[in-house]
């Protein structure tokens, strides 16, 4: 009979075992982040930053060309700024960092303490996001209706004083880009909360290759002080949703706490309404989980640091010198093609070390296509091709494919933009095969308890309950470890009744376990 071979994977942690375990070896085997020391707070590396430099540039791009300007608005927030919205101020209350010195002095035991005399008159609040700062701002900037819409974002640092932590999903400081925005009346407000809601859809979609619901959250998931709360809801291959991305319609609350007032076309005050939305490296950790196998991380190539790596079999012999010639001239043709709008990024990876562990440490950052070059190849005009998602061949070997240069040269791109396509495809169909419709409560909870580890998502009829009719909605499902994500927007009807409620249902919603 014959035997399958057995593939020796790069990590020592299949998904399929302990997801948790994998998910922190893909991120220490793939040199994307380390632990500070400071709990909660990661190091982020070359490659996991490079992947956030990419993710920064594209949906910059985007937020620009939507006419939001970017601005920088200071760390430090005054505690009484937050105080005038009672919601926004109770809801971060439990996860802020607070600073009350500006100056340390000798304690009694050697070390340094505050200092007393230098205590701050008023204790500043290290930003866990800025609608606050940026309505002060905006209360200067906006008097009249030809002011508006008024449409920023910053790129910056948050501090949330996070309980339970994992690196890029839940740090106690993240980066992340925060738009804000204020408009004349909540039309055109609302309109703005849902092109973000929409872009993000679009860019995990296409660049990050993960699919999304885009959809409202239900009130009890609210931004504190927010009127309507919408956000993209990701699959990982565990089956757990991770909320990528959110997006809020904020009303006139935030306006009437900082002043953004402007006379309208009658010459009548009015309030702003206003949005704040933000994605932060908490994508990263969608990335990992949605596209990361048994080998490391796969990624797509549109957010790759390097799309491509020239790798050439180095000998230390006199031979080195043609070979890596051929590499340069090779390495340069490629970096002349343009993939997705942009330069392909190419690296050719002379540094000292056996090619085969140089070969495995890329594989696990997921570098989607590597050449590696030996004698013969270059002799030959060839390059040997391995392709991060197509890796082991049926004999479980490294699935190298052998070209003439020239063909390669000519197929690059096509070879990326299939790589990309490929991605979304494969996590798109696995999502949806992973989406129930579940009919009533008996069925909810025997669809998470199926012996199945990760039962994905189910897609429930509902009431929209409000106040204490949701509250013990929300305890039931807590109970059973669940949460609900978020209410699809297609405006599609619905027939039934609310499981949890017996009402009739009015909308859609989908039930998860969650990061
Ligand atoms: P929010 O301002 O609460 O709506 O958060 C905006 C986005 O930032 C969320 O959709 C998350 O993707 C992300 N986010 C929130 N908290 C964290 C955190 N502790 N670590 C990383 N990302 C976060």
């Amino acid at each position: 009979m014959n035997q399958t071979p057995q593939i020796r994977h790069a990590l020592s942690t299949k998904r399929a075992d302990d997801f948790a375990q994998w998910y922190q070896e893909v991120i220490s085997e793939a040199e994307m982040a380390e632990e500070s020391g400071v709990r909660g707070c990661m190091v982020i590396k070359p490659w996991g930053y490079g992947i956030w430099e990419r993710i920064q540039r594209r949906m910059d791009d985007r937020i620009k060309a939507a006419g939001v300007q970017n601005c920088y608005f200071p760390l430090f927030i005054p505690l009484s700024y937050f105080a005038k919205e009672a919601d926004h101020v109770e809801g971060f209350a439990k996860e802020m960092a607070v600073v009350t010195h500006h100056r340390l002095i000798a304690g009694e035991n050697g070390g340094l303490v505050p200092d007393p005399e230098a205590k701050l008159e008023e204790p500043l609040i290290v930003r866990p996001t800025s609608e606050t700062v940026i309505g002060a701002a905006m209360a200067r900037w906006v008097q009249s209706w030809r002011d508006l819409p008024l449409l920023t974002n910053q790129w910056a640092n948050v501090v949330r004083w996070e309980m339970r932590t994992r690196m890029f999903l839940r740090t106690s400081e993240f980066l992340w880009q925060e738009g804000h925005t204020a408009h004349a009346d909540r039309d055109d407000a609302m309109e703005e909360t849902l092109r973000a809601l929409e872009m993000y859809r679009d860019f995990a979609e296409t660049e990050l290759a993960m699919p999304v619901f885009a959809g409202e959250k239900p009130e009890n998931e609210r931004f504190p002080g927010a009127v309507a709360t919408y956000s993209i809801e990701a699959m990982m291959q565990d089956g757990k949703a991770l909320q990528a991305g959110t997006s809020h319609y904020l009303g006139t609350g935030f306006a009437k706490a900082a002043g953004i007032q402007y006379q309208d076309k009658e010459g009548t005050q009015q309030y702003a309404h206003t949005t704040s939305w933000g994605t932060s490296t908490r994508m990263i950790g969608g990335l990992i989980m949605t596209h990361g196998d048994d080998d490391g991380l796969r990624v797509p190539p549109i957010v790759a640091p390097y799309q491509i790596v020239v790798l050439p079999m180095l000998r230390d012999g006199p031979e080195d010198e043609a070979l890596l010639a051929y590499c340069q001239d090779l390495t340069k043709a490629l970096g002349q093609l343009s993939a997705f709008g942009e330069p392909v990024r190419v690296l050719l990876d002379k540094r000292p070390g056996k090619a085969t562990q140089k070969r495995w440490a890329w594989v696990k950052k997921g570098v989607p296509i590597m050449l590696e070059i030996g004698g013969r190849d270059a002799a030959g005009g060839q390059v040997s091709m391995l392709r991060r998602d197509r890796i082991w061949n049926a004999a479980a070997k490294a699935n190298f494919v052998a070209l003439a240069k020239d063909d390669f040269l000519a197929s690059a791109v096509a070879e990326l933009e299939e790589f990309q396509a490929g991605l979304f495809a494969e996590a798109k169909d696995r999502r949806d095969a992973n989406v129930s419709t579940v009919e009533n409560m008996e069925a909810l909870t025997a669809f998470f308890a199926q012996d199945k580890r990760y039962p994905g998502w189910a897609e429930v009829l509902w009431s929209r309950p409000t106040g204490a009719a949701l509250e013990s909605v929300v305890q039931k499902l807590k109970a059973l470890k669940l949460t609900i994500r978020n209410t699809p927007l297609d405006g599609q009807a619905v027939s039934g009744s609310c499981i949890f409620t017996g009402e009739p249902a009015v909308e859609r919603i989908y039930v998860a376990r969650s990061y």
